[in-house]
């Protein structure tokens, strides 16, 4: 098992489930806050905790040129490196490789491009990324794809298409050769909760395990992901006499590989993409390609135009969108996941987002103003702090304007969600409440 998905409850196109991973369980539709490098930039794995955050997104290109997958892999794995218990989604560095660096080559094996960090000369093919997903050993995985631009012509559409659904082959072959060398370590629980008493021991039997492996010893089958359950009596020696601290008795827990639909912005190629990626066959469908300078009314048609080709038992990824109001109509339409920057990046510039609608909270207007920033938000920010305080932290370029200001943000988005998945299971139909 790699990957659950169950609808629980419909309304119209829109669906609520569980999405159960080998690092728990993700109610859906959901919002993935993005952790470009293993970090949410500026919040705290515990503070993400609290949110509520269930999954959250990293970025293998980022972390393909900084630390380096073979040292994550190394430190055990994205989860253990960045302390986080919870599922993780990884991208194929794809969309990084087309709007980031320089110096692009591409060709049917893969792409050659230059670090936008040192100008080194790096290189990814659909093995390569589906190799360093694996390295990273996030929950979820994406096929390695080419973004298509936008504008672009119709016969370059037709070729993007034609390499994606090519590299979907190939990622797909690699991940089924490769996928049990994950680098979870066994007695895996992840994060070394205060509460958990056994985790930094567990942790150190991993490292152990690890280290052998860096040794030059075969790699085992995917350990299990719930150590806490695992029978010490199944447990058997390492060859070097060192009793292990659980077994893998669940074994055939790994990572899930999605495909990526593309088609740039013309629905009869949509369909076709959709059609021949589910050939191939994947757990879960994602869409991209979109919001790449398109006009948000087109964004949505192809959309609509993408979702009623994919099956309807799979989870749904619309990869890279939106504001508040659009991940409301993206559910509406059927969506499971999403992800964006938005609402970190904007926060960064002090813009946020509000049930009262967009603030910029660097106007002088929030100088003396002693309210909260969003008086129907329950989050930490909101409860403690006025608006004339935070105005002042980003006049000041203090880095908690960031903190504070990020962490509103992900709770205004993620409970925009919890909003729109109750209404999905009320039966009515999500809307997105602002009282502008
Ligand atoms: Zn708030």
């Amino acid at each position: 098992m790699a990957l659950r998905f169950q609808i629980e409850a419909r309304s119209g196109a829109a669906r609520a489930g569980r999405l159960i991973t080998p690092h728990g369980e993700v109610q859906t539709p959901v919002f993935m806050p993005v952790g470009t490098l293993g970090s949410v930039k500026g919040v705290p794995q515990e503070i993400l905790e609290e949110l509520g955050v269930k999954i959250l997104l990293g970025n293998t290109y980022h972390l393909y040129l900084r630390p380096g997958i073979e040292q994550v892999r190394r430190l055990g794995g994205l989860h253990r490196f960045m302390s986080w218990d919870r599922a993780i989604l990884t991208d194929s560095g794809g969309f990084q490789v087309f709007s980031l660096s320089e110096l692009r080559k591409l060709t049917e094996e893969g792409v050659t491009f230059r670090s936008h960090l040192d100008g080194s000369t790096q290189f990814l093919s659909p093995e390569a990324a589906t190799e360093a997903q694996i390295g990273l050993g996030a929950d979820i995985i994406m096929a390695f794809d080419e973004c298509t631009e936008y504008p672009a012509e119709p016969s370059r559409v037709r070729s993007s298409m034609e390499l994606t659904l090519r590299w979907a082959e190939r990622s797909k072959k690699y991940f089924e050769e490769h996928k049990h060398e994950v680098p979870w370590g066994r007695g895996h629980v992840g994060t070394a909760a205060p509460s958990c008493p056994g985790a930094h021991r567990r942790r150190d039997a991993s490292t152990t395990e690890t280290e052998l492996r860096s040794a030059g010893r075969a790699r085992r089958p995917a350990p299990t992901w719930d150590g806490m359950t695992q029978s010490a009596g199944k447990t058997p020696a390492s060859s070097a006499g060192q009793p292990r601290a659980a077994a893998p008795t669940h074994s055939d827990h790994t990572q899930a590989l999605f495909g990526i639909v593309q088609g740039g912005m013309d629905p009869v190629l949509r369909k076709e993409s959709a059609e021949r990626t589910i050939e191939i066959g994947f757990p879960g469908y994602a869409i991209g390609g979109l919001s790449v300078g398109e006009p948000r009314k087109l964004t949505r048609e192809i959309v609509e135009a993408t979702i009623q080709h994919l099956p309807a038992e799979t989870p749904r990824y619309l990869m890279g969108v939106g504001t508040p109001e659009e991940i409301v109509e993206y559910a509406n339409l059927g969506i499971d996941m999403m992800d964006c920057v938005l609402p970190t990046r904007a926060a960064r510039h002090g813009l946020l987002f509000t049930s009262e609608g967009k603030i910029s909270i660097k106007q002088a207007r929030y100088a003396g103003d002693r309210g909260p920033l969003d008086p129907n938000c329950g989050c930490r920010v909101c409860a403690r702090y006025s608006r004339a305080y935070l105005r002042h932290l980003y006049a000041s370029n203090e880095i908690l304007a960031q903190v504070l200001n990020t962490v509103h943000n992900l709770s205004f988005y993620l409970d925009t969600m919890r909003a729109v998945r109750h209404s999905i299971a009320l039966g009515d139909r999500p809307q997105f409440l602002s009282g502008k």
